[in-house]
This record gives structure tokens, sequence and C-alpha cells, in this order.
């Protein structure tokens, strides 16, 4: 199957899925996330219409923000941020997805260039407290939230999760619904964020079931990724 393909076999499942769970369409975006794949495949889901794209690796990001120069796209950083590469990511992306500390926060809001929009943010949440996994824990979240919507480079736009692998739709949906309830409970104190980003390839329909307005799929647009890449 080509990109293009794929990319309707997705755009058909989205489809589906929000006929199945009474939602519409065109209230949930779609990230294309193209980390490790060559720029080409990007022009290829581009003249498919796909206009966001998310990516985790700043340094061949980068380059492929510069290779695609001549398309009108929107980049989403979406990859575990060092500080040391902050400046990159403030300067070449429209979105940061996978915001957990303060100390990020105030290099991303300082090296945001002052003729570039402020940086769309959401702030990755680690619901489950897996040790291993990327995200701040709810108890610190709050003060992440205050931050963002104090710093004027950055606009604070809602949550992200990457929740723990789970085979079922069901074990899936629920973990889904418990953030989508604490997504719905910070809305009170932060009216502003209007984006719920989780779903992926494999959990898609459970994301679709539970609220998601933003899923950011590579493996079902592009195929497989590196084994040192997942
Ligand atoms: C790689 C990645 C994805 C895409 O995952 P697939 O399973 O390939 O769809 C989504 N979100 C984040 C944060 C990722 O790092």
């Amino acid at each position: 199957m080509t990109i293009a393909d794929q990319i309707q076999q997705v755009r058909v499942n989205i489809a589906e899925f929000c006929d199945q769970f009474d939602r519409k369409p065109q209230d949930v975006k779609l990230l294309a996330v193209s980390k490790t794949h060559p720029s080409q495949f990007i022009r290829e889901a581009y003249a498919s219409g796909i206009t966001q794209f998310g990516e985790s690796y700043a340094q061949e990001a980068v380059e492929k923000v510069a290779q695609c120069q001549d398309l009108a796209i929107t980049w989403h950083f979406i990859g575990p941020i060092q500080s040391n590469k902050t400046k990159l990511i403030a300067e070449n992306f429209d979105w940061v997805q996978s915001v957990e500390r303060l100390k990020i926060l105030e290099r991303l809001n300082a090296q945001r260039p002052k003729n570039l929009a402020p940086i769309n943010i959401c702030i990755q949440v680690n619901m489950f407290n897996e040790a291993q996994k990327q995200g701040v824990t709810l108890e610190l979240l709050p003060e992440l939230l205050k931050k963002c919507e104090q710093s004027n480079n950055l606009r604070l736009r809602g949550l992200m999760v990457i929740p723990p692998k789970q085979a079922s739709f069901t074990e899936q949906k629920q973990q889904f619904d418990k953030i989508c309830g604490i997504f719905d409970q910070l809305k009170q104190e932060f009216p502003q964020m209007d984006t719920l980003s989780m779903g992926m390839s494999n959990d898609l329909q459970a994301a679709i079931a539970s609220g998601s307005n933003m899923v950011r799929i590579g493996t079902a647009i592009f195929g497989q990724r590196g084994k040192n890449h997942q």
C-alpha cells in the first residue's frame, strides 16, 4: 500500500469510529508522525492533504523542517526534550506536546524568536506513575499549566498522554477515560485548553471513544520504523 492508501484507510477508520461513538470527524485532528522517515514520505503525505506532522528527535526533525520549507506544514514536537535542544525546538516548531518540566517551559519561552507566534503547548502527563514513562505527575501538573499560561511566548493548548500499552479495547478505553476526566476537570481552571492529544496506531478506536481530539498516527500511515527507533 502507498502512503496515500494508508492515509485514506486511517481517515476511513476515524470516520467509522466517530460514527460509532457519536462524534464528529472534524473534531478529531490527524497528526502524522513522521519520525525516522525521510522528507520524501512527508511530501507524499502532504500531497494527500496532511498538513500536521509530528517529530520526536530534534536534530533529525530540524533537517526535515528545512527540506520541507516550501510546504505549509504545522510542525509538532512530540519526543523527549533535553535542555540543550530547546533552542532548536523553539526556533522550528509550531507546537510542543512533550513538555514535562518547568525548566523546559522556561527555556522554550525565553528562546522563542520574537518574530514568531507563541508556541502551542501541550503538557505531557504521566497518569499511571510508571517509572520509565515520560510525563509530569498529576501532583505537579497544575504548576506547569499555570507557568505556561503566564508565559508570553507560549500558548497553553492542552494535554498529551501516552498510556501504557494494553491489548484490549476495554483496557485502553479505561485509561483514556481517566485522562479525559482529568482534562475536563482542569478545563474549569484553564478554559483555554482545547486539545486532548491521545491515541496512536494501535489504540485509535479507544481514544476516539473516550473523547480524544488529536490522534498521533505513525505506523498506520508510514509503516514500521527501524528497530532502534520505536
Ligand atoms: C511514535 C509516536 C507516535 C506514533 O506511534 P504509532 O504507534 O507509530 O502510531 C505517537 N505519539 C508519540 C509521542 C510518538 O512518539
